[in-house]
């Protein structure tokens, strides 16, 4: 490959940076997991991920990206992603949702989503938020230095099919980044192999990494509302995503819950 794309190489102080936009990530994910249940409206997620953002004195990366108008994307069952909350939008017993939240700390960013089960959700639900978390786990582990941003998504693929209980659709068409000045740069990070392809990995980068996983096919369309991804079937998805540096000693996850 000739036509590489220019990477973005952190230093400590913008790295440390990158940990405390992190920190406010996991803070507003920690507290709309926790506030999530029956009966709560996906408006009322937004606002208390805005609270957060905004008394840690941060920003957030979402408000107004290519004119999206919430803090945080929630995604209800067959949305898998980039889904706009909203007062109307009431969060059911049995529902798996998935949350995504960036936040901008002096110019460094940091991106994170979580699934959460609403009240007790469907064995399978469980089970598929399960795995996509490990898959995002496992993704983690494989983003060492000497290793290359295709080892990654082998990965996470590999989880997917390295089981057989479950039917696992990984989406193609939206993929992980490389993060820092700005929530989206190069380089891609595809959850899916073959290994081996794109940049080594080096001390200083830093990417998001984050499978997303239907329960049926991996089709996907876009909703008239231009945002929200939807499962073409209608089937149940799971999204789980940490932004990590890469280190000499291993990956740091800087969206960290608490
Ligand atoms: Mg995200
Ligand atoms: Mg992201």
């Amino acid at each position: 490959m000739f036509n590489r794309p220019k990477i973005e190489i952190k230093n400590p102080e913008q790295i440390s940076k990158m940990h405390r936009a992190g920190r406010v990530v996991g803070k507003a994910l920690a507290a709309v997991e926790a506030a999530a249940q029956p009966g709560v409206s996906s408006g009322e997620l937004d606002d208390i991920a805005k609270d957060v953002i905004f008394s840690n004195n941060a920003t957030p990366s979402f408000l107004g990206y290519h004119g999206f108008p919430a803090h945080i994307c929630v995604s209800i069952n067959h949305e898998v992603v980039h889904g706009i909350p909203a007062r109307d939008r009431i969060l059911q017993q049995g529902d798996l949702v998935s949350v995504d939240c960036g936040a901008i700390v002096e110019g460094w960013h940091g991106d994170a989503a979580i699934t959460i089960e609403i009240g007790t959700v469907k064995p399978e639900l469980k089970k598929l938020s399960a795995l996509t978390h490990q898959a995002l786990m496992a993704g983690i582990a494989a983003a060492q230095v000497g290793n290359r941003i295709s080892d990654i998504g082998q990965a996470i693929e590999n989880v997917a099919r390295s089981q057989t209980e479950l039917d696992i659709g990984i989406v193609q068409e939206y993929v992980g980044h490389g993060i820092g000045s700005q929530m989206h740069m190069a380089p891609s990070v595809p959850n899916y192999g073959p290994p081996g392809n794109g940049v080594k990995l080096v001390e200083g980068m830093a990417i998001a990494i984050e499978p997303m996983f239907i329960l049926g096919s991996p089709k996907v369309h876009i909703l008239e509302d231009e945002w929200t991804v939807v499962s073409s079937e209608g089937a149940i998805a799971s999204h789980w995503e940490n932004t990590i540096v890469i280190t000499k000693s291993g990956p740091e996850i800087t969206t960290v819950r608490e």
